[in-house]
């Protein structure tokens, strides 16, 4: 089934010049991206975006890591995108690697670049949303409906084609 899924890139990465590696990798995967923007996370964003770990502990500490508290000035927001492709919930999350960069696949973008710092919060590169109710929420939160391109499903499911059928803003 084609899908659409969020993947923010973490000021860790930012800061580490990892984007271009990141998009090189989603791109391997056969994905799309039908929406891409830079956003400066407001404390709000932060607070809903990551809702379901309130109580957690590390939760302030993850608060301040999304909007970019902990990586200095050029890393201070992160890279949002919209990806669409058959499988994009579940390729993304195989691309990204296990929560814990410990337990991560050495060769994911987690298990090669991600690390935990003292405080407990895990710096792990990107954001994925975990299954299709989560990216249609995540994207819904972090995108207007009309920053995101509309791709035929035909596009988003074959390489050899990639010319949106209608792009807002364009001729
Ligand atoms: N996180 C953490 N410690 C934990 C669990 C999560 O620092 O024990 C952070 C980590 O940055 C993770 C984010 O909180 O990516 C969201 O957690 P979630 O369980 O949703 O993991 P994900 O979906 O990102 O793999
Ligand atoms: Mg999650």
């Amino acid at each position: 089934m084609i899908e659409n899924t969020l993947v923010l890139i973490k000021p860790d990465a930012l800061q580490r010049n990892l984007t271009g590696h990141v998009v090189f990798r989603l791109a391997q995967a056969g994905l799309y991206i039908v929406g891409a923007k830079v956003v400066q996370v407001s404390d709000a964003l932060a607070h809903e975006h990551y809702k379901h770990l309130r109580n957690k502990p590390f939760f302030p500490e993850l608060i301040r890591y999304i909007k970019g508290e902990l990586h200095g000035k050029l890393s201070s927001g992160v890279l949002a995108f919209v990806y669409r492709g058959e499988n994009a919930v579940q390729k993304v999350r195989d691309v990204a690697g296990a929560t814990h960069p410990e337990q991560a696949d050495p060769k994911s973008l987690r298990g090669a670049y991600g690390r935990i710092t003292t405080k407990g919060v895990m710096e792990n590169v990107i954001h994925a949303s975990s299954d299709p109710a989560e990216a249609q929420r995540e994207i819904g939160l972090w995108f207007a409906p009309e920053e995101i391109v509309d791709l035929e499903p035909a596009v988003a499911g074959n390489a050899s084609r990639s010319v949106p059928r209608k792009a807002k803003g364009g001729l």
